[in-house]
């Protein structure tokens, strides 16, 4: 037998670490940025209802064609240029395959870590701006790596992952009008939250694509759906690197009844905007700095992370270490989760005083 250290694999995935999450062990879970809320039961039994009338021994459609209809129809934009797969993050490893391998894979520092793994993975040049101090885009910077790098795939989150910043809307469009010749993705995973839409912008830019996912506001990250809205002849080509039949009857089934029933998202989102406001309450004249949000999610600075942690875990809480970030530094990134949890939150933030 071939000792896996001599197989051919190739260096550039050897050399890059696992996915870094540790599970844990502690009751409240506010480290994925998840929703604290399962699928409404009544929703469940609905969906549960329509899988036990499928077949389950044939292939789902090839490219989930029904629950695309869907999806355009809930997002108003043309059939064609929707493309689902299971789980949006299946969609940063497809543009990285589609415009970014042997090409450019332009993003800020700090970003979201899937952008930053797949471009190393794949071998695409990730190249990384800095945010500025104040954690917004930092345009100037972006417009000249889009000039003096070969074209690939700029992406841009909107709210911004791992910070919760939201940027001003002219700042967004001019870092995307300035992007001609480029594949752009604006992942909107947390717009929902913060009430921002860059549709219009991506209707304007033949080049350009928002991303969207179940797993955040609609509190579906157990059936792994995610979908890009772009212009169908971008469409198209994004289409042909999904593995086909992804999408499987348990996730059309349930994502189908999600979009009928968006009021128990946008009431969840609504409830979860309060709390966030009245956490960063608790954090008035504390040692432990927290950043502005507008999502689910906000970081955290601490004199001590690990102290820190030390302290929230005998309160049964886990949160997510960001160790190191560019910019910003050592801090936690905590998510914002039901009213209990976030005093059982507030109860540790007060005793850590
Ligand atoms: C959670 C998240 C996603 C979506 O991941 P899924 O694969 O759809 O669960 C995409 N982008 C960002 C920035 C995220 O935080």
């Amino acid at each position: 037998m071939t000792k896996p250290h001599s197989l051919p694999l190739r260096e550039s995935v050897r050399r890059i670490p696992a996915y870094p999450y540790n599970p844990s062990a502690a009751r409240i879970k506010l480290d994925q940025n998840e929703s604290p809320y399962d699928f409404p039961a009544e929703l469940k039994a609905l969906a549960a209802e329509r899988m036990l009338e499928r077949s389950w021994n044939r292939y789902p459609d090839l490219g989930a064609e029904r629950l695309r209809a869907k999806v355009a129809a809930y997002e108003n934009w043309d059939e064609g240029g929707v493309v689902l797969s299971a789980g949006s993050n299946v969609l940063i490893k497809i543009m990285t395959e589609l415009a970014g391998i042997d090409q450019t894979v332009l993003t800020t520092a700090p970003t979201f870590a899937v952008y930053n793994l797949e471009a190393q993975m794949l071998g695409a040049k990730l190249v990384q701006v800095p945010l500025q101090a104040d954690l917004s885009l930092p345009v100037e910077g972006l417009k000249a790596a889009l000039k003096s790098e070969t074209p690939g795939v700029l992406a841009v989150i909107q709210p911004h992952a791992p910070t919760g910043h939201v940027d001003s809307e002219t700042a967004v469009r001019d870092v995307v009008e300035a992007a001609s010749g480029w594949t752009v993705m604006l992942d909107e995973a947390y717009r929902d939250y913060a009430g921002t839409d860059y549709r219009d912008l991506v209707r304007a830019h033949p080049g350009a694509m928002t991303l969207r996912t179940f797993s955040k506001a609609w509190g579906l990250a157990g059936i792994r759906l995610g979908y890009v809205l772009t212009h169908p002849e971008l469409a198209a080509q994004i289409r042909k690197l999904v593995p086909a039949f992804s999408i499987n009857v348990l996730t059309e089934c349930v994502a189908e009844v999600a979009l009928e029933h968006p009021q128990y998202m946008q009431q969840r989102v609504a409830e979860l905007g309060r709390e966030r406001e009245r956490i960063m309450q608790a954090f008035e004249g504390h040692a432990w700095q927290v950043y502005p949000s507008h999502t689910n999610f906000f970081l955290v600075k601490t004199p001590d992370d690990a102290a820190a942690i030390a302290h929230l875990a005998q309160h049964d809480l886990v949160v997510r270490p960001q160790a190191g970030l560019p910019v910003i530094g050592d801090c936690l990134r905590v998510t914002v989760g039901s009213p209990a949890e976030n005093d059982a939150l507030i109860a540790a933030i007060e005793a850590a005083r």
